[in-house]
């Protein structure tokens, strides 16, 4: 019986691939995950020296986005992120309420 590395799907009907994805969740790990991926690195370099809170929010709507797309998989250990999970949630924290006070 197979069951999915990152939905965690199991049952007779599940098949994986080589890397333990189900056909729900291959799709987007080798078709849109990398740029994902390099979408979220911008984002995080855009924010870093970002001077308009208007353009800092919507960085900030996009890497969530990105994040919300990429959890799963990086919690499975599918996916190596710019910086963990965790610290990429405290950061976006971070910088939602400075930009927030500051908008
Ligand atoms: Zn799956």
């Amino acid at each position: 019986m197979a069951k999915c590395k990152c939905c965690g799907n199991k049952g007779f009907m599940v098949e994986t691939d080589v890397n333990g994805l189900c056909s729900a969740c291959a799709p987007y790990y080798y078709l849109t995950m990398p740029d994902d991926l390099k979408e979220l690195e911008k984002d995080i370099k855009a924010l870093e020296r970002i001077s308009q809170p208007e353009a800092a929010l919507g960085r900030l709507d996009s890497a969530r986005q990105l994040l919300e797309r990429l959890r799963p998989y990086a919690a499975a250990g599918l996916v190596r992120l710019p910086r963990t999970l965790h610290e990429l949630e405290a950061w976006l924290d971070e910088q939602q309420a400075y930009w927030q006070d500051h908008a």
